[in-house]
């Protein structure tokens, strides 16, 4: 059980919000803090947006939206929470001097988290009195379904900081994956990264348009990444073999036809992106989108979930951690 009762978020957008809605699904009080004009009914909305979704997937019994406070000063968020997810923008220069000013108000016991998608925690070590709790959790949008969160230290993270993120990040339903290594932009965006830099040389090169290239994502390869990485996948389809047998068959060395630099983004590359995406969007809105991506998201959880797997283990263990506490045992 977690003694973590409140959660703060700093920086209320796309991310922030994701992680507000899913600490209020899980119980907790959530105070938010974020400085453009407007955030707070922003924020208020896609919760309330967000809230059937959460209902589906399962609350907490104490699990409210009115257990949201917004903020007016970064300090009351760092010195009511015990826990600090920031999720502000991507520029090392703002979370450098976000840290530090979390960290001069909060109680040193607290833990502080970043979003960040390949940062590295260290940096936001640099001017921080007490380092060892800061850590880097980096989610995936949207952040109240997907369960996986990287999870890593810097320089001056105490172990201990980490397994209590693990263990609270676990408490809210997610799977936290432990990074080894402080390596720029973790695991998955390396591995996300690598396929978004082909996509734009094809792009580039008119070899496919960016609807052709979903295509031959979202009807093949996509489908099965759901149930195992792309490891797993290759060792079962080389049999009887495996992987050993895969590897001679398919050595990346007889297919040296892809890059790894990606090419320059050039007015002319960033249109025909633009453009392929708002023409695969149709006449649906964001907002529409996102409520058609939510309910597929869920259709393909409870499929894993009837056979345990992957994703669906972690639903199957958080929906058992809700029922026990309905049934007045552990909370969060
Ligand atoms: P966003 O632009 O939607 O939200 C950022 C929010 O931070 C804005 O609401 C902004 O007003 C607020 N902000 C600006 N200055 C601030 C300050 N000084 N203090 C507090 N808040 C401030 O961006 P996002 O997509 O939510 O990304 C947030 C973080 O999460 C980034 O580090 C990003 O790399 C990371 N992340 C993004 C995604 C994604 O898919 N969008 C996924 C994983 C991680």
């Amino acid at each position: 059980m977690s003694n973590i009762r409140t959660f703060g978020v700093v920086g209320s957008g796309i991310i922030g919000a994701g992680w507000a809605a899913r600490a209020l699904a899980a119980g907790l009080d959530v105070l938010a803090y974020d400085p453009e004009t407007g955030a707070e009914a922003r924020l208020r909305k896609k919760i309330d947006q967000i809230w059937p979704v959460l209902e589906r997937t399962g609350l907490f019994p104490e699990a409210s939206p009115e257990r949201l406070t917004f903020c007016d000063s970064l300090e009351d968020v760092a010195k009511g929470c015990q826990f600090i997810q920031e999720s502000a923008p991507e520029r090392i220069d703002l979370k450098i001097k976000l840290h530090a000013e979390i960290d001069a108000a909060a109680a040193k016991e607290t833990i502080i988290a970043s979003s960040t998608s390949g940062l590295l925690p260290s940096e936001f070590q640099a001017q921080c009195v007490h380092p060892e709790r800061i850590i880097v959790g980096h989610p995936f949008n949207p952040v109240y379904l997907l369960p996986l969160v990287e999870v890593l230290g810097g320089n001056k993270t105490e172990p201990q900081s980490l397994d209590a993120a693990v263990d609270f990040y676990r408490s809210i339903g997610m799977y936290p994956l432990r990074v080894r290594s402080e390596v720029p932009g973790f695991l998955s965006d390396r591995l996300q990264e690598a396929l978004w830099r082909e996509i734009l040389h094809l792009v580039n090169d008119d070899v496919a348009t960016p609807a052709e290239l979903d295509a031959a994502i979202a009807y093949g390869p996509g489908l099965r990444w759901a149930l195992w990485g792309a490891c797993q996948i290759f060792h079962l389809a080389a049999q009887p073999g495996g992987m050993g047998q895969f590897l001679k068959h398919f050595d990346p060395s007889l297919f040296p036809w892809t890059r790894l630099d990606p090419p320059e983004i050039t007015d002319a590359l960033a249109q025909k992106m633009h453009e392929g995406c708002e023409t695969l969007a149709g006449d649906l809105s964001i907002d529409e989108m996102e409520q058609v991506r939510d309910d597929a998201l869920i259709g393909i959880i409870e499929s894993l979930q009837k056979r345990n797997l992957g994703a669906g283990r972690v639903f199957n263990e958080h929906q058992q951690r809700i029922q026990d506490a309905k049934n007045g045992n552990e909370g969060p």
